[in-house]
């Protein structure tokens, strides 16, 4: 496994692989690795196949925060990060600088303009277009033929699909499945901020997402009942504070009042000082 820690470098691996017509595949993410991430790095390499190359970028993008303090609390674990990448089989660990990626004077953003006004887009303005800017731009620079993306962000994996389609971008989008540690709670590198107390009050997340895939299976199709469900199971856990829980449709992303197959739930909830997401697909 190669440490690329240069643009110019990167391109030079790249190209040395694209002139050989050996597929690239691309797993995006801030670093803190978890199974959940390794997972994506698995399903790359299932897709490209021995011959292919799997790239891992890690670059705390700082323009995706709103918050500046959010940015500066979240951790780093490059040389972690590396070893996990290598035991698992990556070719490239990408790590640029923020100096590199956002160089004096940067002034050109991409803003997609429907999904992403909602849910994450509307607690956390200016998220996606940091989101949408820095994927793109790692795009142009690892030129992937398949990237892929967790289902546990699944509103930046719709955005992005409509960025590539919309921008005409020759890579193929794959949505992996939300990866959960053995008692539920969605894998995510905020998880290690909570408090060992704060640990077992996230788990009413998975819990309220549960119930209200059981209530679904029991025909319960009012959308209002549904997020409900989620509103009260989270109201009896002390230290808890819903940002949003919408149920909406996956084309559009916007909100149901009648529940269908196929619809997203998703929230967005404040463990004390930790703001966690998770959602499911009807
Ligand atoms: P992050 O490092 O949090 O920006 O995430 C990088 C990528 O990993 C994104 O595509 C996430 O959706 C994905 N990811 C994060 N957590 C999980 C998880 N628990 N299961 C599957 N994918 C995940």
């Amino acid at each position: 496994m190669k440490l690329v820690r240069t643009i110019p470098a990167l391109r030079r691996e790249i190209s040395r692989y694209r002139r050989t017509g050996r597929p690239i595949s691309f797993v995006p993410t801030m670093g803190v690795l978890h199974a959940g991430h390794i997972e994506l790095t698995q399903r790359a390499r299932r897709i490209v196949g021995r011959r292919g190359i799997v790239v891992v970028s890690i670059f705390v993008n700082p323009t995706q925060f709103n918050q500046k303090s959010d940015f500066k609390k979240y951790p780093h674990t490059l040389a972690a990060d590396c070893a996990k990448c290598r035991a698992a089989g990556v070719d490239i660990v990408f790590a640029p600088s923020a100096r590199s990626m956002y160089p004096e004077n940067f002034s050109t953003w991409v803003n997609e303009e429907s999904l992403s006004l909602t849910l994450c887009g509307a607690s956390r303005p200016g998220h996606f277009r940091g989101v949408c800017t820095i994927v793109l731009k790692l795009f142009n620079q690892v030129q992937p033929d398949v990237a892929i993306f967790g289902q546990k962000d699944a509103q930046q994996a719709l955005v992005i699909r409509r960025v590539v389609r919309d921008l005409d971008i020759p890579v193929k989008i794959i949505v992996a499945p939300t990866v959960r540690e053995r008692d539920g709670l969605a894998m995510s590198s905020r998880n290690a901020r909570l408090s060992p107390q704060e640990r077992i009050h996230a788990l009413a997340i998975n819990e309220a997402l549960s119930q209200v895939r059981a209530a679904f299976r029991r025909n319960i199709r009012n959308a209002s009942k549904l997020k409900k469900i989620v509103r009260s199971h989270l109201a009896k856990i002390h230290g808890m504070k819903v940002d949003y829980v919408e149920l909406m449709d996956t084309a559009m992303l916007r909100s149901v009042t009648k529940a269908s197959r196929g619809n997203l739930l998703a929230m967005a909830v404040w463990v004390g000082g930790t703001r966690l997401i998770d959602n499911i697909k009807l």
